[in-house]
């Protein structure tokens, strides 16, 4: 499936030089913001439950220090190398600054698939690693800051906190040494679909842009819209979930082991717990297998979101695709091939570094969270809460009316914490939207949004540079 000789590293490179075109910064400007400022690459050796001893490949990428600390997930798969962690990491800083979150970009992987190891041997790999970071400064509240990525989440984040204190005892900002841990470790409400529900708000937005919806012969909103989604992990999952709850109708699902379709609608979690009572997605009630796993990204449907890996669709499936508009909620699922095929067929490419950028806007608010030392509306949910049941006691009495017991629930509710996640996260995932379609729409030799995120990413990181000067 992948095309020749593809770097991920070197796609990511073109279509940064792309966007370069439409910047004004200098040469050496662009070549800072470009290149990968640390690059940590180590092997360490695990013993198996069968007492063999394996030595491990694993990657810390450190792409742009013009913001500290540094932040981007960890990757578990057998795919992993050094140009896949260096494209993700440069990715990280892109998305970062397109979603104003003052971090520079950085990306981690272990060459290893997490299905092929027990937990306890998880648990040692994830721990030896964090160690082996610490050694060399590559992890901290103030210098970097893992997340979950493909193949990791909560339990490894979990692994890494613990890691981190043992050997940091009495560092009082020790847990925002990694973000997306359980809530009972310092995560923060909202994490864990945050990734989906951004992927969600920022499609949302663009379906309701009336330009780009006619550009595209589609209905204004996202009601009623037919979406297949690709990976059912946790950004494919979510994603799925909020375009259901939204009224969407998912008709495909792909998973690793083969894909399904229904004209009817498949429902997510129902599929989910299929997959889950039965180790595959495929034969699900009702629905209908198709011959490959990537058959589903050829569907005809209004919104296609792959969520899985990057380097799915490309030059040579790019051409049969058929959806109108695409979400990259993966990191780098279209290489640049697909992407000109796309441009010229008219179908718009919602790009990954900033459509997937929900994980890190909220890993975000849960580094401010640990950093504080407080839940978000711990302080505040109370005396919202007093203070509008007076407000509404009082238009009460002047108007003689009383609002039923569910406006009232609504309107005298004080946020909680997720509450203040999801609005936070709203607000920024439609901010960005704006800038990026104003940039786009603003000026015409800008061939796709991508080109155009990129554009918003590289002046904001060339601001910074340019702010910080050149140290001697
Ligand atoms: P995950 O491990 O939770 O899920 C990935 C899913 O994709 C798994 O269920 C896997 O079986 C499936 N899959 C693998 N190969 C497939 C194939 N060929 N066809 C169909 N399905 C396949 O990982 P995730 O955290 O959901 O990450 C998915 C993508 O989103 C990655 O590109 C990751 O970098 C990106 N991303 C994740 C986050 C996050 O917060 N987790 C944030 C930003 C971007």
């Amino acid at each position: 499936m992948s095309d020749k000789h593809y770097s991920f590293f070197g796609s990511v490179e073109k279509s940064f030089n792309k966007a370069a075109k439409y910047t004004s910064w200098d040469k050496g400007i662009l070549e800072q913001i470009k290149e990968c400022n640390a690059v940590y690459q180590m092997r360490f050796p695990v013993k198996r439950d069968d007492g063999s001893i394996e030595v491990i490949e694993a990657y810390r990428v450190q792409h742009s220090h013009h913001k500290t600390p540094c932040k981007g997930g960890i990757r578990f798969a057998a795919e992993v190398n050094q140009d896949e962690v260096m494209a993700l990491a440069a990715l990280m800083t892109y998305k970062c600054a397109i979603v104003n979150v003052p971090f520079g970009g950085a990306k981690g992987g272990i060459r290893v698939n997490p299905r092929s190891y027990s937990a306890y041997e998880l648990e040692k790999i994830t721990r030896r690693y964090t160690a082996e970071l610490i050694k060399k400064n590559f992890i901290g509240p103030g210098t970097d800051v893992p997340a979950p990525d493909y193949g990791t989440g909560e339990r490894e984040m979990a692994w890494i906190l613990d890691t981190y204190c043992a050997m940091h005892p009495g560092e009082i900002d020790a847990a925002g040494c990694v973000t997306g841990k359980p809530i009972t470790q310092g995560g923060v409400r909202g994490r864990r679909e945050a990734t989906g529900l951004g992927v969600f708000f920022g499609l949302r937005e663009v379906c309701n842009m009336p330009d780009i919806m006619k550009k595209l012969g589609m209905t204004i909103g996202v009601e009623g819209k037919r979406v297949v989604v690709q990976g059912l992990g946790n950004v494919g999952y979510h994603s799925a979930k909020f375009f259901q709850d939204a009224g969407a109708i998912i008709i495909g699902l792909a998973e690793y082991e083969g894909s399904i379709w229904s004209d009817k609608g498949l429902d997510v979690d129902e599929v989910f717990n299929h997959r889950k009572k039965t180790g595959s997605i495929l034969n699900y009630p009702g629905a209908n297998n198709f011959a490959k796993n990537t058959d589903a990204l050829e569907m005809e449907c209004d919104i296609l979101i792959p969520a899985a890996l990057e380097n799915v669709i490309n030059g040579e499936n790019a051409p049969r695709v058929k959806a109108k508009l695409i979400g990259e909620a993966a990191n780098g699922p279209l290489t640049p091939e697909a992407d000109e095929v796309f441009a010229q067929k008219g179908i718009v490419v919602v790009p990954d570094m900033y459509l997937n950028a929900g994980g890190v806007t909220v890993s975000y608010f849960e580094w401010l969270k640990n950093l504080s030392h407080v839940r978000y509306g711990r302080m505040e949910k109370r005396f919202n809460e007093n203070m509008n049941s007076q407000i509404l006691g009082q238009i009460e009495g002047l108007t003689g009316r009383r609002v039923s017991e569910k406006d009232r629930e609504y309107i005298t509710h004080g946020a909680d914490e997720v509450d203040l996640v999801y609005s936070g996260l709203e607000e920024t995932m439609i901010n960005a939207t704006h800038e990026i379609m104003n940039c786009w729409l603003s000026n015409p030799e800008i061939p796709d949004m991508r080109t155009a995120a990129y554009v918003v990413a590289i002046n904001k990181v060339g601001t910074s540079y340019a702010e910080l000067g050149i140290f001697p």
